[in-house]
């Protein structure tokens, strides 16, 4: 994650909901991506260190234990920007070019028109995923646990270990992406849930903010009254998506009284409300905690770059040896 704001419900359900499931039985590493929010705000992003801390709150108070997992600061490991380096020797810059994902955010970014190519955006973005492969190969990863937008940066790291291996030695593994149920939550607006969008509920939100924010969801265009039917699933209402993942139990009930008009879109905003204020309040508890125990953070992100630099230093030991750069 990178650490250009508050973590949201789309981060969480795409990802961090996953990092928490798997860290019993995997060895995971969790990283907060500093250089990474660099590709897009490289003029600098103030308060850098406060929102750091806030991303680790958003992990553990989620539920990240770490006695389990490393959880770390990216440029607390040097060895990742080195690797980054090597990999750009070997990574065909078509492989990049015709990347979907960074097209579209440098477009919702404003970065590039519409129409516009590729090639104006800064060369940090264009190899953002190179330097995503070294983040993930530098660990050996064999899985890598992300929402559905992160499909062909996996792809693309997975193209990068096998040049490698080819060229110089097998080293690195080709990791697989392991995806949610809930792969891409919507926004409030029906699009993405993305930071930059500004459509975002996040995991910190008050169960006040959470209700103010569901109100103002989108909902079927053409349901205008109670008494109007809805069509929830064929014209995308996010309100029932949401009803979907958080009160299950009920969906099929509410989309059959959307459907027959027994049901308004105003009262139906505050059923998903109160579920969703529901579903979170473990994880403003945990939060709580967090934030009254003075200097636990400072030493989760200590104890998590010294497991961390372990890993990437012998890995880079091995790296220089196999490319003939030990001397
Ligand atoms: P943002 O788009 O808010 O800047 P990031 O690009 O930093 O979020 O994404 C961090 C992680 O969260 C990635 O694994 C990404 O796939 C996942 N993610 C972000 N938004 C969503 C979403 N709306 N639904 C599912 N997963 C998401």
């Amino acid at each position: 994650m990178r650490p250009t704001g508050k973590l949201h419900l789309g981060n969480y359900e795409g990802a961090l909901k996953n990092w928490v499931a798997l860290q019993d039985d995997y060895e995971m590493f969790n990283m907060i991506a500093d250089w990474h929010a660099l590709t897009t705000e490289y003029w600098g992003i103030s308060g850098l260190h406060e929102l750091i801390e806030e991303v680790a709150i958003d992990y553990l108070a989620a539920g990240l234990d770490p006695e389990n997992c490393a959880i770390f600061v990216q440029s607390d490991v040097k060895e990742h920007a080195e690797l980054h380096l090597l990999f750009s020797m070997i990574t065909p810059t078509s492989w990049l070019m015709r990347n979907p994902t960074i097209k579209d955010q440098a477009r919702d970014l404003g970065l590039i028109e519409k129409d516009e190519e590729i090639t104006s955006i800064n060369y940090g973005l264009l190899g953002y995923p190179v330097l995503q492969a070294a983040d993930i190969l530098i660990y050996k990863a064999d899985a890598v646990p992300v929402g559905e937008d992160q499909v062909p940066h996996i792809e693309l790291t997975r193209q990068i270990a096998r040049r490698f291996n080819h060229l110089y030695k097998k080293v690195f593994p080709e990791p697989e992406a392991l995806l949610t149920k809930v792969a891409r939550l919507p926004g409030l607006d029906g699009k993405k849930m993305s930071k930059s969008q500004g459509n975002v509920i996040y995991l910190s939100d008050s169960p006040d903010v959470i209700r103010e924010k569901v109100k103002t969801m989108f909902t079927d265009p053409q349901k205008v009254y109670r008494t109007d039917p809805g069509d929830p699933e064929v014209r995308g209402c996010p309100v029932f998506s949401y009803h979907k993942i958080y009160n299950s139990s009920e969906a099929t009930q509410i989309e059959a009284d959307c459907r027959q008009a027994r049901l308004g879109c105003v009262a139906c905003k505050q059923i998903l409300a109160e579920r969703l204020v529901e579903a979170f309040q473990p994880i403003r508890e945990r939060r709580a905690k967090i934030e009254g125990n003075q200097g636990f953070v400072e030493k989760v992100l200590k104890e998590g770059r010294e497991r961390a630099e372990k890993v990437a230093q012998d890995t880079m030991t091995e790296v220089r040896f196999v490319m003939g750069l030990e001397h």
